[in-house]
């Protein structure tokens, strides 16, 4: 606390990990005595620049840029990029040490690292999010590499975005590698990219549900979000059979009680990816459908919850409510999304709960998999792509299980992400000496 003031949220990750991982460390003699957590938690570096751009008046404008370079131990440095009014320092370092663990747990070999800028992209044209982006990539470039640091999207960073990003990177460097993942599929992206963290989430939830001989065929499914990975995990329980019945964005939420079929969700994603609205819009075409302001998705009943939005959004109170409503799974696709003590309601009623570094880290996998189909300079399909993920998932879900079972077969995945996320990172850095 001393060292990171004012950090909430990168106290709070770490917290959730020291209390998992240091009763592991306590039982097992290799990792003793090494400082290994210490290590972990300092950053390898970060770099904070400015970032000045012209608007579409003519005006200066200036924004702040980071890169946290936070791990690379067993890779380079890997993880997304976020642009979002409130992104600062310990969102940023809260995400990077996440992603250390989540790398590892893919089995890939891919190190930690976060980045992004308090620039809102909503509201700006084209131009304006063309000009922020090169600017952006004119400082970042010093720093990334294919073989260095390979940055993603996140929240705000979508196709889009890294499309100028790459193009103002190739144009700096004179080279064209796999600098970052989520390109678009005409210069070196990875088919299945934009699907992969929903698809990975709701794939996970299944197995999850099959430990307790259950699946999601039948299942109402309350989802926050509207972006990348709310879409695709909407798309994916949908086609296994279950209904979702909630989608929202930071200003409310829709509530549909006869399900956001293929159709409705087609309709999401041209208001939420094409016109750049809201979702309240939803309700002008499809009327039988509530907007509720100011408010989030768990107030209402379901059997399996799956926030795609942001961090901190479900709160004890609305943990407090998912279980008297008879809610029996919650798998995470956005980062760090319950707050630790709705974590602790889901663990005391024992439903099944997943924390984002093993629900989500099906995006950054494909992203590994997109690594790997750049340097081999080739495409795979999407179903190869697809059964890679799937495979990936079911392996992450197997490492939850064997270090996250309790004496009485309650599997605490939070312990099992943990537990198994560390053991390859310390067991790299044991192996590389004191650096
Ligand atoms: P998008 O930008 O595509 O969508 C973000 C969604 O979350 C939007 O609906 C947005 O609403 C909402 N949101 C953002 N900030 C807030 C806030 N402060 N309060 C309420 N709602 C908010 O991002 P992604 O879908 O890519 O990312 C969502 C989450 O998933 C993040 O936590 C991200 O770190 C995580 N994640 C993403 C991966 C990926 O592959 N994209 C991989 C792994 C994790 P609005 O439009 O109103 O801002």
């Amino acid at each position: 606390t001393l060292k990171n003031p004012n950090e909430p949220e990168f106290l709070q990750a770490v917290l959730e990990v020291a209390e998992t991982v240091i009763p592991f460390i306590e039982q097992n003699a290799k990792y003793q005595n090494k400082m290994l957590l210490e290590r972990m938690v300092e950053a390898d570096r970060i770099v904070i620049f400015r970032v000045a751009w012209i608007d579409d008046k003519g005006e200066i404008q200036v924004n702040r840029g980071y890169r946290i370079q936070m791990n690379s131990a067993i890779g380079p440095y890997k993880g997304g990029l976020r642009f979002h009014p409130t992104v600062n320092l310990s969102v940023l370092k809260f995400l990077a040490f996440e992603q250390t663990f989540k790398n590892s747990l893919t089995t890939l070999p891919m190190g930690g690292g976060k980045g992004g800028s308090d620039f809102d992209p909503k509201g700006k044209s084209d131009n304006e999010v063309m000009r922020f982006c090169q600017s952006f990539m004119i400082e970042l470039s010093k720093y990334i590499g294919a073989d260095i640091d390979v940055p993603a999207g996140d929240i705000g960073v979508g196709a889009r975005e890294v499309g100028y990003l790459f193009g103002q990177y190739k144009k700096i460097r004179n080279e064209f590698t796999g600098v970052l993942t989520g390109k678009g599929v005409s210069f070196g992206g990875s088919l299945i990219r934009p699907e992969a963290t929903g698809y990975g989430v709701v794939y996970f939830a299944q197995s999850m549900l099959a430990t307790k001989g259950n699946d999601m065929k039948d299942k109402i499914v309350t989802v926050s979000g509207s972006g990348n990975v709310a879409q695709y995990a909407v798309q994916k329980a949908t086609q296994l059979g279950a209904k979702v019945v909630t989608m929202s964005d930071s200003a409310g939420y829709i509530y549909d009680a006869d399900g956001i079929d293929a159709e409705k969700l087609a309709h999401v994603m041209y208001l939420k990816n094409e016109l750049r609205t809201r979702i309240s819009e939803y309700v002008l075409k499809y009327s039988n459908a509530k907007y509720i302001e100011g408010a989030k998705p768990w107030e209402q009943k379901c059997d399996i919850a799956l926030p795609c939005a942001t961090q901190n959004e479900l709160d004890e109170e609305s943990a407090k409510t998912l279980v008297a409503n008879g809610c029996i799974c919650v798998a995470e696709g956005a980062n760090m999304p319950s707050t630790y003590e709705a974590v602790v309601v889901f663990h005391d009623a024992k439903i099944l709960f997943a924390p984002g570094k093993a629900s989500n880290a099906g995006g950054v996998a494909t992203s590994g998999l997109e690594m790997s189909q750049n340097s081999l300079r080739l495409s795979w399909t999407a179903e190869e792509v697809d059964e890679k993920l799937r495979k990936i998932m079911l392996n992450i879900h197997a490492a939850c299980v064997q270090y996250g079972a309790d004496a009485d077969g309650y599997v605490d995945y939070v312990k099992g992400a943990n537990i198994a996320g560390f053991v390859k990172v310390a067991d790299a850095m044991l192996a590389q000496g004191v650096v």
